[in-house]
């Protein structure tokens, strides 16, 4: 791959922050999700103005980040494994991810004082990742403690009807409010007008500027 080929990023991200926009979400952040995409494409997403990109794959990320030739911020978004942590935490800006105690504890541990985000389970889907919601407030004040800076939560939806997202959004922007925090990650490219609706401050966007994903 050479960077020509990611031409169409440049028009498909102005055509993504109209459709934002006229979901009511022009502050709402764009996080591009990189994953599956080669290096080449990291870099053309922030020449197109682009400033935070999320990996979901440890060693992806680590095999990939090294060859950028920009500084986004990175957020890692994907089902994280303790052992992978150490490796990370030299790319990793914010840990969205975070939905367990041996998490906040390892991260404090290898990435001191660095930013991070609960990760909800608001799915019902435990492949998807999260915390029950029940334990979200138990969580950041276990992050807190440990000297962590808790942003905000994440969630993820079914990738279902984009409609029957809506209650889990409602109940992650609920909580946020709750807790007193800034940041309500949620939304993907089929369903980010639902979740700018519910509150969303960053939506988490991949096939909407890179196009399908191969595997
Ligand atoms: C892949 C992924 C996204 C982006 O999904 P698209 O449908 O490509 O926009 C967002 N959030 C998470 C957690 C993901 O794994």
């Amino acid at each position: 791959m050479n960077g020509t080929e990611w031409g169409m990023v440049a028009e498909r991200v102005v055509a993504l922050r109209e459709r934002l926009t006229r979901a009511g979400g022009e502050q709402t952040r764009i996080i591009a999700v990189t994953k599956t995409f080669p290096a080449s494409a990291i870099d053309a997403v922030v020449a197109a103005g682009i400033d935070d990109i999320g990996e979901n794959y440890a060693q992806e990320a680590c095999s990939k980040l090294p060859e950028i030739g920009t500084d986004p911020t990175v957020h890692f978004i994907g089902r994280l494994q303790r052992n992978k942590v150490r490796h990370l935490a030299l790319f990793v800006d914010v840990w969205q991810s975070v939905d367990r105690p041996e998490l906040v504890a390892e991260i404090a541990k290898r990435s001191p004082g660095s930013s991070i985000m609960v990760q909800v389970d608001i799915s019902g889907e435990p492949s998807k990742g999260g915390c029950d919601p029940a334990t979200t407030e138990q969580l950041v004040i276990a992050a807190t403690d440990a000297g962590l800076q808790v942003i905000g939560l994440m969630g993820v939806a079914l990738l279902a009807e984009a409609e029957q997202a809506r209650d889990g959004f409602s109940l992650l922007r609920r909580q946020v409010d709750a807790l007193g925090l800034q940041e309500c990650s949620m939304g993907m490219s089929s369903d980010l007008e639902v979740a700018v609706s519910e509150g969303a401050t960053m939506v988490r966007i991949g096939r909407d500027i890179f196009g399908a994903r191969v595997g």
